[in-house]
């Protein structure tokens, strides 16, 4: 390609709607623009990039047997209400209906269209393993739609779905594509950690997250560097030191606390407790349905008054209390301040589980044994003090509900945790049998018998590792691209056009590169040197062919790699040589990062 009838319209200035780096650079760099909220248009250099990422998921997911599909992103309703989720998505959904009132929605996932397929067509287990993916087009009604690439409303995905007759079966089919993910962001030029992940809307028994650090991220791991555990915060647990209560166990004593709202209020009022002693109070109300019926149960959390409540983890304890005869929980909110005053006759800041009967009750699994605690009093301005959990709270359930934080200990060592930003570029979860049993999808077992089939899935977000790329491999001058993702391999700078020996060679080196493979864009453009330097740091182009007068009439060019910025003189007849070498061994240093 020549950049002179190419589309490359790079920014001098940095937009300032842009937050995070990897928006900055590909809006300046000329490669994605923005239509509206959450949706890009992906210019010539960002397409590149993305194909050439698909390409490498394309031969990793052929490499491990799984077959391409091309599903459509257009689905009818049924499917949806067969697996329960038509429900279960709630506005992050796009719905719509034909022009005959038929229900529609754009898919965000596809195990329903591939469970569809399995049962239609499997009908022995002679014809499994199958491993089917797709790479295609999803949407996602983002409430926030922010940071670029990041968060967007329509988004590539390779969506990838095994089924199995067994659960080794499952196992063999899970290893197989972690596998193939390592191999797929190790040849992308990324640093990720395998972490413990929660299933969540997906259902499932086990799943990992692929996860690459950066403060761009939006979720959190928590690892520790001693024993290489790691989980994301939804799935993370810790040790925590025990607290001294005291030996005696006191009664229950009620006091005024005048204008006591928080923790902290709490803990500097005259007579208080500390955040460790207290019981934190929050109430929800956890969403319940049965087919047509729907039900609003209150629930209250119970945390130390110094932890935080994880909202994924309650929202599955919430599950397991509430999904039984056929209600399931649909959504978990936090309750309005009226309706913790019709519940509770109190307002927030004066709120307790003592005594409390009828809303379901979740105590946090580090409140266990504890005695004398202070709480809430459900009357306002006071509070109680004297409080031991297993005596005088009944709990619907103990659960772990709380965020690990920096500098806890490691649940399997005794290393001390580390929180960390992390951005999340594949997930594969191991699903069982929840869509192969709600659908109907099943298959005859050796034995002769009908078997519902056992289902994994993957998923990767492509555009989310060119995001990802950018965030790790940047500096001050522009992105600096993995050879395998990069637009182009190599830029091919003439210094001067006007000068017609530099002219004269860079069309000869041009040929001759693209003729040995080399992906080259040829920089025509008549502008000055330093625009074209700018430019081809600004994009991130892995190495620099640089043809300048001077140097030329000693027959030397100049080969620059981006990583490094550093250039060095090589013999004008020895740059394809030196090019293709350089470009190999780039290949070669992604590749053996994979072992
Ligand atoms: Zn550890």
């Amino acid at each position: 390609m020549r950049w002179s009838s190419y589309f490359i319209p790079t920014l001098r200035e940095v937009p300032a709607d842009a937050e995070v780096i990897s928006h900055k650079l590909l809006l300046r760099a000329g490669m994605v623009r923005q239509l509206s909220a959450g949706l890009y248009s992906y210019l010539p250099t960002a397409q590149r990039s993305v194909l050439r990422i698909a390409a490498i998921i394309r031969e990793e997911m052929e490499a491990v047997g799984a077959q391409e599909f091309f599903l459509t992103a257009l689905n009818p309703a049924e499917l949806w209400q067969e697996s329960g989720r038509w429900a279960l998505m709630g506005p992050n959904m796009f719905r719509l209906k034909d022009r005959k009132g038929a229900e529609m929605c754009l898919g965000m996932t596809h195990e329903e269209v591939m469970t569809d397929i399995a049962r239609r067509e499997l009908r022995s287990y002679k014809q499994l393993p199958q491993v089917w993916y797709q790479i295609q087009t999803k949407f996602r009604d983002e409430a926030r739609p922010k940071s670029g690439l990041l968060r967007v409303r329509q988004f590539t995905m390779k969506d990838a779905y095994s089924f199995d007759v067994d659960q080794a079966g499952l196992d063999q089919s899970f290893e197989a594509q972690r596998k193939a993910y390592c191999r797929i962001f190790s040849r992308c030029g990324l640093d990720f950690e395998i972490v413990d992940a929660d299933s969540g809307a997906m259902g499932g028994s086990a799943s990992n997250e692929f996860m690459v650090y950066t403060d761009a991220g939006e979720d959190l791991v928590v690892s520790c560097p001693k024993c290489h555990y790691a989980a994301n915060l939804e799935k993370a647990t810790a040790r925590i030191a025990p607290i001294d209560d005291g030996a005696e166990v006191a009664q229950i004593e009620k006091f005024p606390t005048p204008g006591v709202r928080t923790i902290d209020d709490l803990v500097n009022f005259p007579g208080g407790a500390s955040a460790d002693r207290q019981i934190k109070t929050l109430v929800f109300i956890a969403v319940a349905a049965k087919g047509n019926d729907a039900q609003n149960r209150p629930l209250l959390a119970l945390l130390r008054g110094d932890h935080s409540v994880n909202e994924a983890k309650l929202s599955n304890a919430a599950a397991r209390l509430v999904n039984k005869d056929g209600w399931e929980l649909v959504n978990l909110r936090a309750a309005h301040p009226e309706e913790i005053h019709d519940l509770l006759g109190a307002h927030p800041g004066s709120l307790g589980a003592v005594g409390v009967k009828g809303p379901l009750v979740i105590v946090e699994e580090s409140l266990r044994g504890r005695q004398n605690m202070t709480t809430g009093a459900n009357e306002d301005d006071h509070h109680l003090r004297g409080v031991a959990v297993d005596r005088d709270i009944e709990p619907a359930a103990w659960a772990d509900l709380r965020n690990v934080v920096e500098g806890e200990t490691c649940p399997k060592c005794d290393g001390a945790l580390h929180v960390a930003k992390a951005l999340e570029v594949g997930h594969i979860f191991k699903l069982g049998t929840k869509y192969s049993v709600a659908m109907g999808a099943s298959v005859l077992n050796a034995d002769g018998k009908e078997t519902p089939v056992i289902m994994g899935c993957y998923g990767i977000g492509v555009e989310r590792i060119l995001a990802a790329a950018i965030e790790r491999n940047h500096d001050e001058a522009g992105i600096i691209f993995p050879i395998s993702i990069a637009p182009f391999q190599v830029i091919l700078s003439p210094l001067n056009m006007k000068d017609e020996e530099v002219r004269n060679l860079a069309e000869q080196l041009y040929n001759s590169l693209r003729a040995s493979g080399i992906e080259v864009l040829f920089d025509d453009r008549d502008e000055r040197a330093g625009v074209k330097l700018n430019d081809a740091d600004l994009v991130g182009f892995p190495f620099q062919i640089r043809i300048g007068p001077k140097k030329l009439k000693e027959g030397l060019v100049e080969f620059y790699d981006r990583a490094t910025r550093q250039s060095g003189d090589i013999a004008a007849d020895s740059a394809i040589e030196v090019t293709l070498a350089r470009v190999q061994a780039a290949y070669r240093q992604l590749n053996e990062r994979f072992v």
